[in-house]
């Protein structure tokens, strides 16, 4: 199965989509952790990314098109996969068309000022990018990851000014794709504004997944 999380930036489609990954037996291909990864790296990709990041301001469809069609050619996409923020515009969407699709789009829904206040809250492992939220999914040792033991941080793109600029590019490039996937008849809608676990539970019984 090939499936499309959409949602603002802090909608929880990072921390849904490792949750799902273990229920779909599917690889996430996070286009975000891919870039962060690539400027860690310095290579020439995360170069051309860093700046549009920083900003706040997408990435340019050719790029992010090109390292998706890798990702997905690799042996572990072969029985679908789980994308986290991609596609971001109609362009992208347009080219995953062009090479097979996705079989849903689940859009998880939050209203702007309840992203605003988990962005402020937000801290994410520098090394394996599992994110977290100081109130409302904690790590176990404050400050720590769970998962590697790296210490969390603050993203520069989760600073309030970037993140009200995040927001402005969701509603005008981004949110175009709900209808898009609604006229596909592939779109599912699920409330986000509830606990993490919460919201799992509507995302599992929109699919029809049984957890
Ligand atoms: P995310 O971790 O998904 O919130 O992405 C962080 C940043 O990476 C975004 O604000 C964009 O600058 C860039 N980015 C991630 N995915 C995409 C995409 N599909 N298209 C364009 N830019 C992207």
């Amino acid at each position: 199965m090939k499936l499309i999380l959409l949602g603002a930036p802090g909608a929880g489609k990072g921390t849904q989509a490792e949750l799902l990954q273990k229920a779909l037996q599917a690889p996430v291909i996070s286009t975000g952790n891919l870039l962060r990864a690539a400027i860690a790296e310095g290579s020439k990709l995360g170069l051309a990314a860093k700046e549009y990041m920083d900003g706040g301001r997408l990435v340019p469809d050719e790029l992010i098109i090109s390292l998706v069609q890798e990702k997905l050619a690799a042996p572990e996409c072969a029985h679908g996969a789980i994308f986290d923020g991609f596609p971001r515009t109609v362009a992208q969407a347009e080219a995953l068309d062009g090479i097979g699709g996705a079989d849903a789009a689940l859009s998880i829904e939050v209203s702007d000022a309840e992203i605003e206040e988990r962005m402020c809250g937000r801290r994410t492992c520098p090394n394996c990018q599992t994110t977290y939220h100081i109130m409302h999914n904690p790590p176990r040792r404050e400050g720590v990851c769970d998962k590697c033991g790296a210490a969390l941080g603050i993203r520069k793109d989760d600073e309030p000014g970037v993140v009200k600029e995040r927001l402005r590019i969701y509603h005008e490039q981004t949110e175009p794709l709900i209808e898009y996937y609604r006229a596909q008849g592939k779109l599912r809608e699920v409330p986000g504004q509830g606990t993490v676990t919460e919201t799992t539970a509507l995302i599992f019984k929109a699919l029809g997944i049984c957890s």
